[in-house]
């Protein structure tokens, strides 16, 4: 039996040694190999972690979007608060809409001798003052109207076209447009006022340039009252442009309409 010597031992452990480090290389290229191959067959592993959704950040719906809702039919936008018809400052008197035959009223009499509904003499008044402290001279000059009182107001300017050879329902039909029929004037419910300037006391058009009206037309909601029948709500209204006749509707519906530019039976109505 011949005994390994130094040498012997030394290419022995060499060889062990080159064959151990063989075995690691070919570890290390087949982990090598299955990295590239894993990055190779799987990149959303990859892929770099989602970014922190912003609860303020538009493009978190586009990422995300919501599963969509039922889509609503569009409906006009309601007004803030609803209209209330059953206040008595909100009545509405107009060719469709005549007044009941039972409506009563307290009356106050102005110092011209004129009457209007007592509620709306605290706001007329403070009206009146503000308009003179500005100078100005406003004249009431048509106030509350009895039925009886319309009655005549309108068979009498009837008759007068009649003798100018108007037929009786081409008389009534025009004079409908200036003056309403008995039981749908607005004075009958005391509530209407029409004024003029003392400087030109005519009822046509040419009142809209006088200094009243125009400070009328400018302030008058800030105490409750709107210019009635404005230019261009005719068809609405039933009645021609009147640039003297002001309605009181209360402070808070006068300022509404006002800046709605639209008139009373628009703002009933709820569809601006
Ligand atoms: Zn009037």
């Amino acid at each position: 039996m011949k005994r390994q010597g130094k040498p012997g031992r030394r290419r022995y452990l060499r060889r062990r040694l080159h064959r151990l480090l063989d075995g690691l290389l070919s570890i290390a290229v087949l982990l090598g190999a299955s990295a590239v191959l894993m990055a190779a067959l799987a990149p959303w592993e990859e892929a770099a972690p989602p970014e922190p959704v912003r609860p303020d950040s538009l493009t978190i719906y586009a990422r995300n979007p919501a599963p969509a809702e039922p889509t609503a039919p569009a409906e006009p936008e309601p007004p803030r608060e609803p209209v209330s018809r059953d206040s008595w400052s909100l009545i509405l008197v107009n060719r469709w809409n005549p007044l009941p035959e039972d409506y009563s009223l307290q009356t106050v009499e102005l110092q011209n001798g004129l009457q209007v509904d007592e509620r709306c003499l605290c706001d007329l008044q403070a009206m009146l003052d503000a308009c003179r402290a500005e100078g100005l001279s406003p004249v009431v000059c048509s106030a509350y109207r009895s039925r009886e009182r319309q009655e005549e107001l309108f068979s009498s300017r009837v008759d007068r076209l009649m003798a100018q050879g108007y037929s009786r329902e081409e008389a009534e039909e025009e004079t409908g447009k200036l003056t309403a029929f008995p039981g749908t004037s607005e004075h009958q419910t005391g509530l209407a006022v029409d004024i003029v300037d003392l400087n030109n006391q005519l009822l046509d058009e040419s009142q809209e340039d006088t200094a009243v009206q125009r400070w009328l037309m400018a302030h008058s909601w800030e105490y409750g009252f709107i210019l009635r029948y404005p230019s261009g709500k005719s068809e609405i209204t039933g009645i021609l442009y009147e640039p003297w006749h002001y309605r009181y509707v209360g402070r808070v519906d006068a300022e509404r309409i006002h800046t709605l530019n639209i008139c009373l039976e628009e703002y009933l109505s709820g569809t601006f």
